[in-house]
């Protein structure tokens, strides 16, 4: 069992406050991935729970117990760094070994750990290897692999894909989940890397300037973001976010016009004047239909990627990105009409937090 639970946790480095009244519960078991664009307190927040920083305030608590006092190395935790952090003088064998003899584990229990995670992890051809001799996607199985010998109550990464190239991060990726799906361990990973987070979390916690800002299953973030920075960051390319204002109200709810006789409804109390914005995804747009509600806009760029077409256009002077299936014939300068489906359509009020209630007309 490993229940890692925050309350009221604030982290300051001399007046530079860092982390404000973070509260979460992480569940047995459960991979939890911490996004947030670089800077905005997610190594630091993962380090409070590995006990490498104590909090300013608040508590920390594995399983029910307080562990706000407990030295990192009685937590029972295992941390995996983007650095990998080996040993370079000894082989894969020892630096898998070298915590285990540290905690005087018998030499038969040592070795059986080892020949169980290199098999885990495909690196059983290396193990009498420097980590100089090996690739960096081997060297990062190894650092996940002296992790795995401790059999830690949870693993902490820390962007542990961050110095691979694109492929092998994707194919490491898949591993990393198909490892906890095996193992079921608790794992909080951490990266600024919105894909990485979609594809392997069970909940994302979302993290903006040392504050939580939405926690959620990827698709719950991807469908109702809390707020429109939550929108903007998750998803990719990023939503497109129309400036527009309360053109009238009636009913409770409020008309937003976007221009070219296009008007959204939101529910809620927006009163006239009132700053809205409209959010819609690049891949939520398509060609619309004759007769159909639509943005008109003109094509400014066009992206020929094969499967998808991206085309950047202005709409009322407003920047969009369509995601088009397949291959569309566009250029620059022609006049297009993109349709969307309502239910698609996200909006935010003056202070960026999400309306509940969108419609168009
Ligand atoms: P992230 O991992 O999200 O990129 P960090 O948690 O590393 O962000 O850092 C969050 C903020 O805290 C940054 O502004 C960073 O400069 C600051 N910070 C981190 N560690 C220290 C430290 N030991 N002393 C002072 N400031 C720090
Ligand atoms: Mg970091």
């Amino acid at each position: 069992m490993s229940e890692i639970t925050l309350k009221g946790v604030y982290k300051s480095f001399g007046k530079v406050a860092v982390l404000h009244d973070v509260d979460l519960d992480i569940r047995d078991g459960e991979f939890v991935v911490f996004v947030g664009p670089s800077g905005c307190g997610k190594s630091t927040l993962l380090r409070l729970i590995a006990g490498l920083d104590e909090p300013s305030a608040g508590d920390i608590a594995i399983d029910g117990r307080n562990v706000n006092k407990v030295p990192a190395a009685d937590r029972g935790l295992a941390m995996v760094f983007q650095s990998y952090a080996l040993y370079p003088h000894m082989s894969v064998r020892q630096n898998l070994a070298f915590g285990l003899e540290n905690s005087k584990l018998p030499r038969a229990e040592i070795e059986e750990r080892i020949t169980e995670a290199a098999r885990m992890l495909e690196i059983e051809p290396y193990l009498d290897r420097r980590p100089g001799q090996l690739s960096g996607g081997q060297r990062q199985r190894v650092a996940i692999g002296r992790a795995i010998v401790r059999r830690p109550v949870a693993f902490l990464l820390d962007e542990p894909l961050s110095n691979l190239d694109a492929e092998l991060r994707v194919s490491t990726r898949a591993e990393i989940a198909a490892l906890h799906e095996r193992i079921q361990s608790t794992m909080i990973y951490v990266t600024h890397d919105q894909v990485e987070a979609m594809t392997l979390a069970d909940r994302i916690v979302v993290l903006r300037a040392g504050r939580i800002e939405q926690v959620g299953t990827p698709l719950e973030l991807y469908n109702t973001p809390t707020n429109r920075f939550v929108a903007g960051f998750i998803g990719a390319p990023h939503m497109n976010f129309l400036e527009g204002s309360v053109a009238g109200t009636a009913n409770g709810k409020a008309r937003i016009a976007l221009g070219g006789g296009l008007a959204v409804e939101v529910s809620g109390s927006p009163a006239t004047g009132d700053k809205v914005t409209i959010g819609v995804r690049p891949q939520h747009l398509r060609r619309a239909t004759a007769g159909e509600p639509a943005l008109n806009a003109m094509v400014t760029l066009v992206e020929e990627l094969g499967s998808e077409t991206v085309v950047h256009a202005l709409a009322d002077g407003q920047r969009l990105l369509a995601v088009l299936p397949g291959q569309q014939k566009h250029k620059p300068g022609d006049k297009i009409a993109l349709g969307f489906d309502a239910g698609n359509l996200h909006s935010f009020d003056a202070n960026g937090f999400r309306i509940r209630g969108t419609d168009c007309r």
